[in-house]
């Protein structure tokens, strides 16, 4: 028997390459590739190295929408004339896990409400982005942030392994146009396909240890109450300042920029680049007013853009648990152990989620 469910389809994994290869034929293609022991978002030449095995890359997808280091215009400082020599390409990034998908959801809410950045608009106008499912590891905490399973606002096609093939979900009309250039590579949904599929979303539940999720209940309030706890300097203590944790993370998106001269002086570059509330003179303003004067204020601060200052702005947690911050601070400073101290778990527990 046949479902005809519009919004889904199936691939028969065998004729994923053969997508790759016809998706490399009309976009810039970017997915993730084995780099030494660790992963990361390439541009895509031979489809053979796409990685479809992997936790997290070292850095999120966001690059591809927000450069880390990109020129916003030049201008001549006589004239005063401004010129950009900007254009966004037409992309496809392939093989994002869902905590990231979650994580560019926050960035469109950053970028393209209130005060809409033309920029970014041209780039996700043409980025088409395609997810796929995941297990997680011990550094994973998507389940408490609600980011485990896509949820259908801002993705094109979501690929879920069941097995023999990937169950298709088409969450735009980008997604449609796709599966419809590509019909011949995908069938109908049967019965046992959406058994296979709520199977498959079980299993990554149960996939969790319950040791590596915080309670993230009422976090807002929390670390609201918890401004002057000891935890705060006890963790700060150890902090490097190196802003690891601020530059892996899918959510953080602080720029700074600086103009540029070339050597004849008739022409100016501004230049922007990512920064981190991490570093010691991110606070420092003209006046020489310093907000974040101590490494235990900057290291709080992280945790009330997060758990507080976002759902006040944008009403979602400013955490997609992708576990980065944790998995690459340098320090060992685990966000999972700081949200369970501040919550006043024992320190046995503690012991268990650390070791
Ligand atoms: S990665 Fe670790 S050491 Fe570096 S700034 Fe963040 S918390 Fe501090
Ligand atoms: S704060 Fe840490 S765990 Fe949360 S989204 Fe950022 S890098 Fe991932």
């Amino acid at each position: 028997m046949e479902f005809h469910i519009d919004r889904a389809k199936v691939l028969p994994k065998a004729n994923l390459w053969e997508l790759l290869e016809g998706l490399k034929k009309r976009y810039k293609l970017i997915a993730p590739v084995k780099e030494g022991e660790k992963f990361a978002f390439r541009e895509i030449s031979d489809v053979s190295s796409v990685e479809l095995n992997y936790t997290r890359t070292i850095l999120p997808p966001k690059k591809f929408l927000l450069p880390y280091r990109r020129e916003r215009f030049s201008y001549d400082p006589e004239t005063m004339e401004f010129k950009s020599s900007f254009k966004a390409e037409e992309q496809v990034i392939f093989g994002i896990h869902s905590c990231d998908l979650h994580g560019i959801s926050i960035l469109d809410s950053i970028h393209l409400k209130e005060n809409p950045d033309p920029r970014y608009l041209e780039v996700r106008r043409k980025t088409i982005l395609i997810g796929i499912s995941c297990f997680p590891d011990e550094y994973c905490f998507c389940l408490s942030t609600g980011t485990a399973f896509p949820d259908g606002a801002n993705w094109d096609l979501f690929l879920t392994d069941v097995g023999p093939d990937y169950f298709v979900s088409i969450g735009s009309p980008k997604g449609d146009e796709i599966v419809l250039t590509f019909k011949h590579l995908f069938r109908e949904i049967e019965k046992e396909d959406l058994e296979l599929y709520k199977r498959s979303t079980a299993k990554k539940k149960r996939a969790f240890n319950e040791e590596n999720l915080p309670d993230l209940e009422r976090i807002s309030q929390l670390i609201e109450l918890e401004y002057d706890s000891p935890v705060w300097e006890e963790e700060a203590k150890r902090c490097l300042g190196c802003g690891t944790c601020t530059n892996t993370c899918p959510t953080c998106f602080c720029y700074t920029s600086v103009d540029v001269p070339d050597l004849t002086g008739k022409e100016v570059k501004r230049i922007e680049f990512i920064t981190s509330c991490q570093y010691p003179y991110y606070s420092l303003v003209a006046g020489e007013h310093y907000f974040k004067p101590t490494r235990t204020s900057r290291f709080r601060h992280r945790y009330y853009h997060k758990f507080v200052g976002y759902p006040y702005q944008i009403e979602k947690l400013g955490c997609v648990g992708c576990g980065r911050c944790t998995a690459e601070c340098p320090a060992g400073i685990s966000m999972v152990k700081t949200i369970k101290r501040l919550r006043g778990v024992d320190e046995k527990e503690l012991r268990e989620v650390t070791e």
